[in-house]
C-alpha cells in the first residue's frame, strides 16, 4: 500500500499571525484520515508553525533548499537549518521555482542529491506546459525532467521521494487536468520509474496531483488508480477548504 498524501504548499502567503491562525483551524478540524497531511508555510514561518501545531499529526515542510552545505550564498537555506528544525520534508523543482527563479533540471539534480544524503524526504515537482501538451510532447517533458533530476539516484533513494505531477497550464489557473489525463500521465511517470529502477520502486513510490485541485474535483482525482494525493495551492490557504481536500483522499 502506497502512502496517501495531501501536502499544502502556501507559496509566498501567510505572515506569522495568519500562519498560527490556520494551522490552529486547521488541526481543529483535522478529519481523521490514513493520509500524510503536510503543510509547507514560507521559511521564517516554519518555527512557529510547528510550535502552533503542536502534537498535531501535520507535518511542516520546506518550499525550497540550496545544494550546498553551507557558506556565501546570501539569503539561502541548507538542508541542515531545516533538520536543526526538525523538518524533514522538502518541496523541490516547482514550477514557479523553475520559472520565476531559474531552476532547471542540473540545478535540481544537485538539490535532490543534497536532500537524499541529508536524508531529507523530497516532494519532487515536475510537468509540461501548456504548449508541450498542445504539441503532443507532454510525455517526453515529463520523461525528461525525471531522467535529469532523479535517474542518477541509488534505487534506495526512493523511500525518501514523493512525485509531485503538477501540469504547468493547471497551476493556479482554475483549470485542472481531467481525472482521466491525470491518471494517464501518472500510469506513464510510474512506467517510466519502473523501467529505470525495477516495479518494486515504482509500486512503492506515491505520486501526488498538483494544479486547481479543490473540493470539488479532489474525490474524482485521488479516486484514480495511480494517484496518491495531492499538492495544493491556492486551497491550502483556506482551512474548510483543505479539510474537505483531505476528506476526500
Ligand atoms: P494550485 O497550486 O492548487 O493553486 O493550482 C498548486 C501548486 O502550485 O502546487
Amino acid at each position: 500500500m502506497r502512502t496517501k498524501i495531501v501536502a499544502g504548499n502556501w507559496k509566498m502567503n501567510k505572515n506569522l499571525q495568519e500562519t498560527e491562525a490556520l494551522l490552529t483551524e486547521l488541526s481543529a478540524k483535522l478529519p481523521d484520515t490514513n493520509a500524510t497531511v503536510i503543510v509547507a508555510p514560507t521559511f521564517v514561518n516554519l518555527q512557529a508553525a510547528q510550535t502552533a501545531l503542536g502534537s498535531s499529526t501535520i507535518k511542516v515542510a520546506a518550499q525550497n533548499m540550496h545544494f550546498a552545505e553551507s557558506g556565501a550564498y546570501t539569503g539561502e537555506i541548507s538542508a541542515d537549518m531545516l533538520l536543526s528544525l526538525d523538518i524533514d520534508t522538502v518541496i523541490l523543482g516547482h514550477s514557479e521555482r523553475r520559472a520565476y527563479f531559474g531552476e532547471d533540471d542540473e540545478l535540481l539534480a544537485k538539490k535532490v542529491n543534497t536532500a537524499i544524503e541529508k536524508g531529507l524526504k523530497t516532494i519532487f515537482c515536475f510537468g509540461e506546459e501548456l504548449e508541450d501538451r498542445k504539441s503532443d510532447k507532454h510525455f517526453d517533458v515529463v520523461e525528461s525532467q525525471l531522467k535529469n533530476a532523479l535517474f542518477s539516484l541509488d534505487a534506495s533513494a526512493w523511500k525518501n521521494i514523493v512525485l509531485a505531477y503538477e501540469p504547468v497550464w493547471a497551476i493556479g489557473t482554475g483549470e485542472t487536468a481531467s481525472p482521466e489525463q491525470a491518471q494517464e500521465m501518472h500510469a506513464f511517470i510510474r512506467k517510466t520509474i519502473s523501467d529505470a529502477f525495477g516495479a518494486a520502486v515504482a509500486d512503492e513510490v506515491s505520486i501526488l496531483y498538483g494544479g486547481s485541485v479543490k473540493p470539488g474535483n479532489a474525490g474524482e482525482i485521488f479516486g484514480k488508480p495511480d494517484v496518491d494525493g495531492g499538492l495544493i495551492g491556492g486551497a491550502s490557504l483556506v482551512a474548510d477548504d483543505f479539510v474537505a481536500i483531505i476528506a476526500a483522499i
